[in-house]
């Protein structure tokens, strides 16, 4: 701890020693002066003389020891303060008044400082815990560029590890480029260290009144390829379901028949057999027709065409497809708009919700006569919401609806959705199934077109 003096000026408490000396030599003379004038002996003359200056002496040096003691007291809790320590508090049970009134100021100020620290250092806590565990690289450096941080994303995605780049300049893995691109923005970059690109973004921040940047950076390469792989185990999951459902009884019926005619005798088939054999061709013909059929709606799906766009009136559109579902009531609610669109194709995706919707009547719980089925045109900013809404069951299981040939029908093929979402997409619009939160309705398709 460091005491510092201006030059030539007295320590506070040793100006307090000089004005309790200054006092005490005025009192010591008008007693000298009565002790003398006095009729006593010498000898007491002297002892009391004696008596009345060291007691006015010892005073004095009371007085600054009492003084240093307190402040050198209140000196080190704030010099504990200023290192951090706040569990130290000034002893308030001997002291009254303005000393009391100022170790309370300086017990309540500990106390402040304490819990903000706690909370300032459980915040740290998760703030460290949300760094380690995200996704994005995070990369901080300092106003000489030096690297000051690295999360464990980073580590990975430079493989390297923070201990061996601490201080290092951001060179030193490639992100000199950031510094070319203001705050903010979203740039991509081509790191040495890796073939694929990356997304960059970076923002500063304050530390010790000096600008620190910190860095964002997120592998899209690694995204696309996980949801490329995803795609390709969903779709790989659908073909081995279907191409199984078709081969196993077809392997398992000519296994049959196989051994059926191999044990009859040459020249000779019996009538048995031959019914046997009859009904295995019929069953072997009926999944060769389905597998057929399967890949005939995908190559539906995977071929789908570019949209050929005019501008077309979304009233003429709907009108010409229900007038293929004649045993269907139609309710057709808000204006018609015009929607630059492929005529053909969005009339398919009409035929597919609106078949939907007509089967989840027929099947609903609640029968009746007619199948009735709303479809209401709603303008959302940008966007031509036309939405069929049926009196069927809703939806069984939300999760899978999009996915190709998941279907829970027995005669369903799966890809009417999907389909229709792929070729809305290609629109730049989109397609939600939901269930409706109004209790008359089932299940609302909901057909996004960008509006002219
Ligand atoms: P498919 O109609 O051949 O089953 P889709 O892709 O059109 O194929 O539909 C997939 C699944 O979505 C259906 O099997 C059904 O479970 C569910 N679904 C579609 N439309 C509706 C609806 N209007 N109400 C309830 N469920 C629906």
């Amino acid at each position: 701890m460091k005491y510092i003096l201006s030059s030539g000026k007295l320590a506070f408490e040793d100006k307090l020693v000089r004005i309790a000396l200054i006092g005490s030599v005025f009192t010591f003379c008008v007693a000298t002066y009565f002790v003398l004038a006095s009729s006593v002996s010498i000898y007491l003359k002297i002892l009391l003389l004696l008596g009345i200056f060291t007691s006015l002496i010892a005073m004095v040096f009371y007085i600054r020891y009492e003084v240093t003691f307190q402040l050198r007291t209140s000196t080190n809790l704030v010099d504990a303060m200023a290192s951090g320590d706040f569990s130290l508090r000034a002893n308030n049970r001997e002291v009254k008044g303005a000393l009391a009134d100022f170790n309370n100021l300086l017990n309540g100020l500990a106390d402040r400082l304490a819990q903000q620290s706690l909370i300032s250092k459980e915040q740290q806590v998760l703030i460290f815990k949300i760094i380690s565990q995200i996704d994005v690289a995070i990369v901080a450096c300092n106003q000489h560029k030096a690297i000051t941080l690295m999360n464990p994303a980073a580590e990975a995605l430079f493989d390297t590890n923070f201990e061996e780049k601490q201080a290092w300049p951001v060179d030193s893995i490639g992100l000199q480029a950031v510094f070319d691109h203001r705050p903010s923005e979203v740039f991509s970059l081509d790191l040495p260290q890796k073939s694929s690109k990356v997304l960059v973004r970076t923002d500063t921040y304050l530390e010790g009144g000096q600008i620190q940047t910190i860095i964002f950076i997120t592998d899209i390469q690694q995204v696309l390829r996980e949801e490329e792989r995803s795609a390709w185990q969903k779709l790989l999951r659908v073909l081995s379901h279907e191409i199984n459902n078709s081969l196993a009884p077809i392997a398992s019926i000519a296994e049959t028949l196989s051994s059926l005619t191999s044990n009859a005798k040459v020249g000779e088939i019996r009538d048995d057999i031959h019914e046997h054999l009859n009904n295995g061709l019929q069953v072997i013909n009926e999944r060769a027709h389905n597998l057929n059929h399967f890949i005939q709606d995908y190559q539906q799906l995977a071929k789908l065409p570019e949209p050929n766009k005019s501008v077309t009136s979304i009233y003429k559109v709907i009108n010409d497809v229900i007038g293929l579902f004649e045993g269907c009531e139609f309710t057709l609610k808000g204006r018609d708009l015009e929607v630059f669109a492929d005529n053909e194709q969005i009339q398919q995706v009409l035929v597919n919700l609106i078949k939907n919707a007509d089967e989840a009547n027929r099947a609903s719980s609640i029968k009746s006569s007619v199948s009735e089925i709303e479809i209401e045109l709603i303008q959302l900013n940008a966007m031509l919401s036309i939405e069929i809404k049926d009196h069927g069951n809703g939806i069984q299981n939300t999760e899978n609806l999009f996915i190709p040939f998941y279907t829970t029908k027995k005669k369903g093929s799966g890809i009417g959705l999907s389909l229709s979402r792929q070729i809305l997409r290609n629109h730049g619009g989109e397609l939600y199934l939901i269930n409706s939160d109004d209790e008359t309705f089932g299940a609302v398709a909901k057909m996004h077109l960008p509006s002219t």
